[in-house]
């Protein structure tokens, strides 16, 4: 059963392994809809400034927070 085991392992985040819905997927994940992080391990303003998709965010840097 290959196929169900690849289809239960696009399901979960990528980063911490939570399942994540098809809807959350298909509107955060990557062109494959593959979800890198997930509301379980990154914080909404993140997810849907691209860091489920897979971009990994370098705005909130400590330089730029002791500024
Ligand atoms: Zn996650």
């Amino acid at each position: 059963m290959q196929l169900e085991a690849d289809a239960a392992e696009m399901d979960c985040c990528l980063n911490c392994g939570s399942h994540v819905t098809p809807q959350f997927r298909r509107g955060f994940g990557d062109h494959r809809d593959r979800v890198h992080r997930c509301p379980s391990c990154d914080i909404y303003e993140n997810l849907s400034a691209g860091s489920a998709a897979g971009k990994f965010l370098e705005s909130t840097t400590q330089e730029e927070a002791s500024r």
